[in-house]
């Protein structure tokens, strides 16, 4: 794991994706080849700016983050793109990973793009980012873009990950906010009106009052902060600049403002219990599991409560 760590950190490819490999993988022995592998590399993350993306599908995803990514491989800036979608794990089918998908950007040396992982579950999905971008940063990309679906699944768990969240919305017919949900507006920092060019120019203004409009209603996220939208033309490669001038406002508004470290120090408590959760209820399944079931049919026959149960069996355990 020493030498691959030293691979990953000179920059190698191969040795990125197959360290990602290892951590997707469920296989014990992989599993804990990757926390050594982690461990090594820990020295040397930390670095990157962390983006989360989310839109639903349709809106210009894929689109964006080629066109946005090509322009920050253009100025020098290394990106890597991890697509989160647990939806292919409930329906089997990805929305993400279906299609051949930003394909110049693919074959950029100064771009990475990993597709989102095949199986897992979805407690797993925030595990398999956290340390996916710990092997990014630690091979020296300086933007890392986490990408979500927008159907409301995991954009609260990768919100928690990232240091700025994305919502990208197009400009529909009728209600521009319809189908993203309220929590995934709550979390944004940034709002991005995305195709706005030819016959959906007016629209997507329109739609971008309406999102400010909204905004105004809502409290805001953060006192050092206010949120913002921007038209972009993904298609057409315009406005994008002005998108990665108000990433880099944001991150010198939050630096300065302390929030930027003190949040990410929030985020690696939180993540530290939300692992900890996950082991509990794998032990718990795994070795408990009769206990459970008894005290389940229990409750369900209205012999003791809820509360009572979960009482019984975390006394179990802690004995
Ligand atoms: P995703 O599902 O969110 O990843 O969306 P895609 O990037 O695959 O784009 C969906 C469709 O919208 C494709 O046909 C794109 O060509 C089109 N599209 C994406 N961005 C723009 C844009 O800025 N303007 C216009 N007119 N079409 C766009």
């Amino acid at each position: 794991m020493r030498d691959l760590a030293e691979k990953i950190i000179s920059g190698n490819r191969r040795s990125i994706a197959k360290a990602i490999t290892l951590i997707e993988s469920s296989r014990g022995d992989h599993q804990d080849d990757a926390q050594a592998l982690l461990n090594e590399l820990l020295p040397h993350t930390g670095n990157a700016l962390r983006l989360g993306l989310t839109g639903i599908p349709g809106v210009g995803k894929s689109t964006f983050v080629e066109s946005f990514g090509t322009m920050l491989t253009a100025k020098g800036i290394k990106i890597a793109v991890l697509a989160v979608d647990p939806s292919s794990q409930i329906t089997g089918g990805s929305i993400l990973g279906d299609k051949t998908r930003m394909e110049e950007l693919a074959r950029d040396p100064n771009a990475f793009i990993r597709p989102t992982p095949s199986k897992g579950t979805l407690g797993g999905t925030a595990r398999y980012t956290r340390e996916a971008m710990m092997v990014l940063e630690a091979a020296g990309y300086d933007v890392i873009i986490v990408e979500t679906v927008g159907v409301g699944q995991s954009e609260v768990a990768v919100s928690n990950m990232v240091d700025m969240f994305l919502l990208l919305l197009s400009p529909g017919g009728g209600d521009e906010l319809q189908g993203i949900k309220r929590g995934i507006m709550e979390i944004a920092d940034l709002v991005i009106v995305n195709k706005a060019d030819g016959d959906f120019e007016n629209a997507a203004k329109i739609a971008s009052s309406d999102v400010i409009n909204a905004l105004h209603l809502m409290k805001p996220k953060s006192e050092n902060w206010s949120v913002d939208t921007l038209l972009t033309s993904a298609l057409n490669k315009k406005g994008l600049d002005i998108v990665w001038q108000k990433i880099i406002e944001f991150k010198n508004a939050m630096q300065k403002s302390g929030e930027f470290d003190s949040k990410r120090s929030e985020q690696i408590v939180s993540g530290i219990w939300i692992e900890l959760n996950e082991m509990l209820t794998d032990k718990l399944q795994k070795e408990h599991q009769q206990k459970i079931k008894s005290l389940e049919d229990d409750v369900v026959a209205k012999n003791i409560t809820n509360r009572q149960a979960a009482s019984k069996i975390l006394n179990s355990i802690v004995r």
